[in-house]
């Protein structure tokens, strides 16, 4: 099996609500996604997305990712997709770095993969678990009193796990962090992420101040060295995720016992070939793991749960569905919030394809 053609499509995806983060310093109102299809000589086609949060959350942008497609199409035109490994060095080769932008090329690969065995996605990354997958909302930055507002919609929807934005000035946040804690009612969670807004200063005085919560901090500090200095400082279970951005990172923490947690998002760190080795050096570690991505639709994010359907609890810790965010979704099938939880589709592949004609002209076709 060869591939012969991938085709790529721009899709402009409004979110419900505009949206901040890192203590409201950065702002969104809409996604730029792109989709792309690769198609085999075989009569098989795979699909792929990739959708960073903006241009501000990482070094990723939209437009980056249809730019590299350009670069990597020669490079794999011609090789067999299921040799997922084979496509990734010829990819790294062709465009060394910029993890983000190969990531799309390989979910199609693994998706035409699970589809030529006959098999859902996850029977190929380590096997579906027992269970469903639990689902974290997703609360941007706010006063305490719209922190909860946004808590209670996200109840509604079944959400009994929260990932809470924080990250403004310290007294502010111990305020939205005691306030948000006692809001909890049993079996509910709440993490508090900083979105790496806070220096190691204010991340040390502001966790020292609220030890007795017992809630996992996250990403409190723009860097590894910084995450290590505040580290040092606090008792907390503390959270990576904007930092995982390589497998050489996930070593790092590891080997510095920087976190408890991980934010494995799959587009940051490259796809699922990576991500699925991450995933099993967390298992090594004792880490917990949050299996989730930086945007998209029900594609990208079926993908993802499909990654963490096949993580076994009590590593699996929550996943997260983007789409919920947004006013469009031109999927067909696919995951869905079942009451703040979800289940890996079971029909051969990721599960989950775009509806062509929703996704208007193509912007590149390369064979
Ligand atoms: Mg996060």
């Amino acid at each position: 099996m060869k591939i012969a053609a991938i085709t790529v499509w721009s899709v402009d995806l409004p979110l419900k609500r505009p949206y901040s983060l890192s203590g409201g310093r950065l702002h969104f109102e809409r996604l730029d996604s792109t989709i792309v299809r690769v198609d085999t000589d075989e009569g098989i086609t795979g699909w792929g997305e990739g959708c960073p949060w903006g241009s501000t959350y990482l070094p990723a942008y939209a437009r980056g990712i249809r730019s590299g497609i350009e670069e990597l199409a020669p490079a794999v035109i011609g090789l067999d997709p299921r040799r997922t490994e084979v496509v990734y060095r010829a990819m790294d080769v062709a465009l060394p770095g910029h993890p983000y932008l190969k990531s799309p090329i390989d979910m199609a690969c693994w998706d035409i993969s699970a589809k030529a065995a006959g098999l859902p996605l996850c029977d190929l990354l380590g096997g579906r678990t027992e269970g469903r997958v639990r689902l974290h909302s997703s609360i941007p930055s706010g006063t305490p009193a719209e922190l909860m507002a946004e808590i209670d919609l996200a109840r509604e929807e079944g959400y009994r796990f929260h990932s809470a934005k924080v990250g403004a000035d310290v007294e502010a946040d111990i305020e939205r962090m005691r306030f948000l804690d006692s809001q909890m009612e049993p079996g509910e969670e709440v993490t508090f992420d900083v979105n790496r807004a806070w220096l190691p200063a204010e991340a040390i005085a502001a966790l020292n101040a609220t030890r007795d919560l017992h809630r996992v901090i996250e990403q409190p500090c723009e860097t590894i060295e910084q995450h290590l200095q505040v580290r040092r400082h606090v008792g907390q279970p503390l959270a990576v995720d904007e930092s995982l951005q390589s497998l050489g990172d996930m070593l790092r923490l590891v080997e510095t016992g920087a976190c408890e947690v991980i934010g494995l998002k799959v587009g940051r760190v490259g796809g699922l070939t990576v991500a699925r080795k991450i995933r099993d050096v967390a298992l090594q570690a004792g880490i917990r793991v949050n299996v989730e991505d930086t945007g998209g639709t029900a594609l990208q994010a079926s993908a993802v749960v499909h990654l963490a359907q096949a993580t076994p609890e009590p590593f699996r810790r929550a996943t997260w569905l983007c789409f919920d965010h947004l006013t469009e979704n031109p999927i067909d099938g696919g995951v869905t919030n079942d009451n703040g939880w979800a289940t890996a589709p079971t029909e051969p592949g990721i599960g989950a394809e775009p509806d062509e004609a929703a996704l208007g002209t193509p912007v590149a076709r390369y064979q």
